[in-house]
């Protein structure tokens, strides 16, 4: 098991390697937006009604009662909707957009990393904000953005067919779609890795991470439980994210000789 430096070194050690990186993969889970009141899956909060994510979030579940699986969705927009990015996401942003090399692979549907302008994101499981024709008719098959909150009529229906509109989520047993794994598994291939605010026990999130270590980055997990991704990581931030990124943008910021992003 490889040995879990505690800050300040540890930090130290994120820096230097920020610094010098050509290629950076950030991967964000749930984590990331909890400093902005977005609940995970995980904890008291995750609950809904009386009915688990899990339940909610399947093909069969949306066969079995589309308006049911709908009325939870437009709970979710309804709480996302007033929250805003937090400290987290806007020094990613800022790195994201000074660093060419970088690339952020979200396994969130929240926004929040786009809200905070944030260059090019990879969505591995789409987003809360875009539905499409849950028949795929030849109108509605690719994903179009609605942000209506609350959306006037559950199920929404597709207005070119008729049929009722899904969600553009991955959900649970269904696959990632194509082009935003190909472009996560080809950024796994990079000189720093973290992994930020993800359990890191589902797939792709444990494949990325195993696949960066080999191809040698430095990967570096930030989450302030462990994590069965913990012991792969080089370096394991036991902090939350929102307070990890700032202390890493301030060091950054000294060691590039310019001032670190205003906030916080
Ligand atoms: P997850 O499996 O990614 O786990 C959340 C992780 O965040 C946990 O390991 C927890 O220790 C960590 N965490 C909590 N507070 C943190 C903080 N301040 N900083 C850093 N890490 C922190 O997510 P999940 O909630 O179990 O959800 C499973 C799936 O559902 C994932 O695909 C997830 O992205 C999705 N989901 C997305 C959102 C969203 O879009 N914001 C919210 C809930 C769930
Ligand atoms: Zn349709």
């Amino acid at each position: 098991m490889p040995p879990t430096t505690p800050p300040p070194a540890a930090l130290d050690r994120v820096v230097e390697t920020l610094a010098t990186a050509r290629a950076i993969t950030v991967l964000t889970g749930a984590g990331i937006s909890a400093a902005s009141g977005v609940p995970t899956f995980r904890g008291p909060s995750g609950l809904w009604e009386r009915y688990r994510p899990e339940d909610l979030a399947t093909p069969e579940a949306f066969t079995r009662d589309p308006a049911l699986v709908w009325r939870w969705y437009d709970w979710r927009r309804r709480t996302l909707a007033p929250l805003a990015p937090n400290r987290g996401h806007a020094v990613i942003a800022h790195w994201s957009n000074r660093r060419p090399g970088l690339t952020v692979v979200t396994q969130n549907v929240d926004g929040l990393h786009e809200m905070a302008n944030t260059r090019d994101v990879v969505r591995l499981h789409g987003s809360i904000w875009e539905v499409r024709c849950a028949a795929s008719c030849d109108r509605g098959r690719e994903p179009w953005r609605d942000m209506r909150v609350p959306l006037p009529e559950l199920p929404p229906r597709c207005a070119a067919c008729g049929s009722v509109l899904r969600p553009a989520i991955v959900w649970f047993g269904e696959a990632l779609p194509a082009a935003a794994f190909t472009r996560a598994t080809a950024a796994a291939r990079c000189d720093l890795f973290m992994a930020i605010g993800t359990s890191a026990i589902v797939h792709p999130a444990a494949g990325l991470a195993a696949r960066a270590r080999e191809a040698g980055a430095l990967v570096v997990e930030i989450n302030p439980e462990r994590t069965a991704g913990s012991e792969l990581a080089d370096v394991a931030l036991a902090m939350p994210a929102e307070t990890a990124l700032d202390a890493l943008e301030r060091g950054l910021a000294l060691a590039e000789g310019r001032p670190p992003l205003p906030g916080q």
